[in-house]
């Protein structure tokens, strides 16, 4: 059992952690500077000591910690880290008997009741992300409950340590086999290639799965199809495997193109009949309006900022104008598929985004369908911020 240290909440805040709010930010602590060791257990309390909840001290980009519990008598040892991560498990059984993926969100921070920490499993391979230096002080109770499953055979780590959540780079294994890299894992079917020790994106962003099927399953057959931001291609080698009559993949990286490449080849598709381009996405826009290119299906899936030689982009600036450049370069009765992981606006917003673009370019549109986090990616209805992802099918006119 850990030493527990009472820290006071401004009167003010009070009501949001009785309420299950699980982010313990600075601006509600009276005195946040008695906060000093990561990893300590803090018990929250009113202005007259009364308890409120208990959780730990780590300093990540969203705040000082997480609330663990708001039941005074429960221990935070290594029973409760057993105990939530053991439900978690359970919670996604059915996607470990599931062959046709075997790969996926087991742990999903505050929506699995310990914010700082997610674990994605990768067919008997345990990836797990701390968020600060105060969560990673469980790193044995956390290792011990995965090397317990039937399932384990390895362990890895990244540590996001940095406030900004920027990952510091490292030998990642942490325990078991030593894997084969890359090592592939199925998502409904299709290859993926993963890496897990070679900095921080392994090869593949998990949260998009549903997004990926309904795109190779009923938007792909017979359409032209372009991947802006495309990474290593996942949702090209879905509209490929969809039956699309091209696929065109952009990506400023030049990591992009091998990877493209073997995203294809492990599917046992030619990659040579797709087009994969290593250029700056506002680049090729311009390239496509002079060549007057069209696409039937455009998917636009940007990081939330980025910056490039000329350019900055940032989501929730810069959105409309990227979907002004994508409806000039969609064809009539097209789909696009616009999709972001920014957590500063939310669904609501981001269709504000999308009907000015529209309306400023003057065509119409309808939303077709909408999606959010998959259920492995598990939410509270009391952090809304958790559920960063939103996707939208917009069919142009
Ligand atoms: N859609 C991808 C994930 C995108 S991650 C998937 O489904 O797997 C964001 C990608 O955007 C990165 O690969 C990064 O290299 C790329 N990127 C960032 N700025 C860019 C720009 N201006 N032009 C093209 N690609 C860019």
């Amino acid at each position: 059992m850990y030493k527990e240290k009472n820290i006071k909440v401004k009167s003010q805040h009070v009501n949001k952690f009785q309420k299950g709010y699980p982010l313990i930010f600075k601006e509600a602590l009276s005195d946040p500077r008695l906060l000093q060791e990561e990893g300590q257990i803090i018990n929250l309390v009113d202005g007259r000591n009364q308890f409120i909840a208990k959780g730990y001290y780590g300093r990540q980009n969203k705040g000082y910690g997480w609330v663990l519990t708001r039941d005074e008598r429960e221990d935070i040892d290594q029973a409760f880290f057993k105990k939530k991560i053991t439900k978690a498990l359970n919670h996604r059984s059915h996607l470990f008997q599931d062959e046709e993926t075997t790969a996926f969100r087991v742990f999903n921070g505050e929506g699995d009741g310990i914010g700082g920490l997610t674990i994605d499993f990768f067919d008997g391979y345990y990836l797990i992300n701390w968020y600060s230096h105060g969560i990673y002080q469980f790193k044995q109770e956390v290792v011990e409950v995965l090397q317990q499953t039937e399932t384990y055979k390895a362990i890895y780590e990244k540590k996001r340590f940095d406030v900004k959540g920027q990952y510091i780079e490292d030998d990642d294994f942490v325990s078991g086999e030593r894997g084969q890299f890359p090592l592939m894992v199925k998502e409904n079917g299709v290859n993926f290639a993963v890496y897990l020790n070679e900095g921080a994106m392994v090869g593949v962003f998990l949260d998009q799965r549903e997004v990926r099927k309904r795109i190779r399953d009923a938007y792909s057959d017979g359409k032209n199809v372009l991947n802006m931001f495309s990474y290593t291609g996942a949702f090209s080698v879905f509209a490929a495997a969809g039956g699309a009559s091209k696929t065109t993949s952009v990506d400023v990286a030049n990591r992009s193109l091998a990877k493209t490449i073997e995203q294809f080849s492990i599917n046992g598709m030619d990659h040579e009949a797709q087009d994969i381009i290593v250029e700056d996405v506002f680049k090729y826009f311009k390239y496509a309006v002079k060549k007057n290119l069209t696409f039937d299906l455009v998917i636009l899936d940007p990081p939330s900022f980025a910056k490039s030689k000329k350019h900055t982009f940032s989501a929730s600036k810069d959105y409309k104008d990227l979907l002004k450049d994508t409806i000039a370069i969609t064809e009539k009765n097209g789909v696009i598929v616009a999709s972001t992981n920014c957590s500063t606006f939310d669904m609501k917003k981001f269709k504000g985004f999308i009907d000015a673009a529209f309306k400023e370019s003057g065509v119409n549109y309808k939303l077709l369908e909408e999606y959010s986090l998959p259920e492995d990616f598990k939410t509270i209805k009391e952090f809304k911020e958790g559920n960063y992802l939103k996707v939208v099918f917009i069919k142009k006119y």
